[in-house]
């Protein structure tokens, strides 16, 4: 994985290559744009590059080195990859995650040392929104003065949670989901079956679409069976026993793209732009007998739950209270 980059991060890595062999690449960079679009691949590739003793002619690592080993081991001395972690004494199931002034501490003294291998020394900051204040205004000092061929690369799909110290002090290089047909045939290639519905689930992001494997669209059909009861003539009640086999993470957020389709189609929206758009004509029948200011009041209620979803709530209670609220759309 050292020493690839996806076909729609061309652009991105042609111009950071010639920065690079014009000498003029700036010692922070963020790359930000959707999530599920490879950005943690590309900066991973990148790092592998700039490391590499002889990179191949489209400036990627070789993978043969013993530099791209050590890369590829992770235990080269001169790459850092810091990732947001639980607290020490954090006992929690679901601990809230975040980079420390600890972390960003012990990077700075890695990063003040001189280079173990005499080449360059390269920290990658993956979910980079997740830093506290402390430790972002403790980075901010690393931004300004890192040291020659010094690169940290900061990782985000939300930008604007960074604060703006931060951001200012690093190059931003945007990243984008591929466009439909690209999108498509790389799907293809990973042997996804249903890679359009797939990529419509992830709203585009083609990382997303290949997480959606079988078991995800035996989910997806369970869910929608239930929420299309109505147009049936039965009631979706029925069904919450069944919804509590849901992943948890998956249920809640489908729940909401499926009340979002309602919306849309309660704006008279044509053409593309459903979620579910394998599923738009029994929506419109939804949509039809449903009424607007419930439609959002539904939505608020699932964004709500989805909030509470820390807190151990019978499942089945959970779902039936949602289902009742959706038969009453
Ligand atoms: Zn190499």
């Amino acid at each position: 994985m050292n020493n690839m980059i996806y076909s729609w991060q061309k652009q991105q890595w042609d111009q950071l290559l010639h920065m690079q062999q014009a000498k003029r690449l700036p010692h922070a960079l963020l790359l930000y744009g959707p999530q599920g679009t490879g950005k943690r691949v590309f900066a991973r590739s990148l790092a592998g590059s700039l490391l590499c003793q002889q990179t191949v002619e489209d400036g990627s690592a070789c993978g043969q080195c013993s530099q791209c080993r050590l890369v590829a081991a992770g235990t080269h001395p001169d790459l850092s990859v810091l990732v947001p972690t639980p607290p020490k004494d954090s006992r929690s199931k679901k601990p809230v995650l975040h980079i420390r002034i600890d972390a960003i501490r012990e990077l700075g003294s890695k990063l003040a040392t001189t280079s173990q291998m005499q080449g360059y020394r390269v920290a990658i900051i993956e979910t980079a929104d997740r830093l506290v204040m402390q430790a972002a205004n403790a980075l901010l000092k690393r931004l300004e003065e890192p040291g020659a061929d010094t690169l940290i690369i900061l990782v985000t799909s939300n930008p604007h949670r960074l604060p703006i110290t931060a951001r200012s002090r690093c190059q931003s290089i945007r990243f984008n989901s591929p466009g439909k047909a690209e999108a498509l045939a790389w799907l293809g290639s990973q042997g996804i079956k249903k890679a359009e519905l797939a990529l419509n689930l992830a709203h585009g992001a083609p990382l997303v679409a290949a997480r959606y494997e079988d078991e995800y669209l035996q989910n997806r059909e369970l869910l929608s069976n239930a929420l299309l009861a109505a147009t049936r003539g039965e009631s979706s009640l029925s069904y919450a026993q069944k919804l509590t086999g849901l992943p948890k993470d998956g249920g809640l957020a489908w729940l909401l793209d499926w009340t979002g389709d309602l919306v849309r189609l309660k704006h008279g929206e044509q053409g593309e732009g459903l979620v579910n758009e394998d599923f738009r004509e029994s929506l419109q029948k939804l949509a039809k007998k449903a009424d607007v200011t419930r439609i959002f009041a539904f939505y608020d209620l699932v964004c709500r739950t989805i909030r509470q979803e820390g807190i151990a709530l019978n499942p089945q209670l959970l779902w039936e209270n949602l289902l009742i609220s959706w038969d009453n759309l």
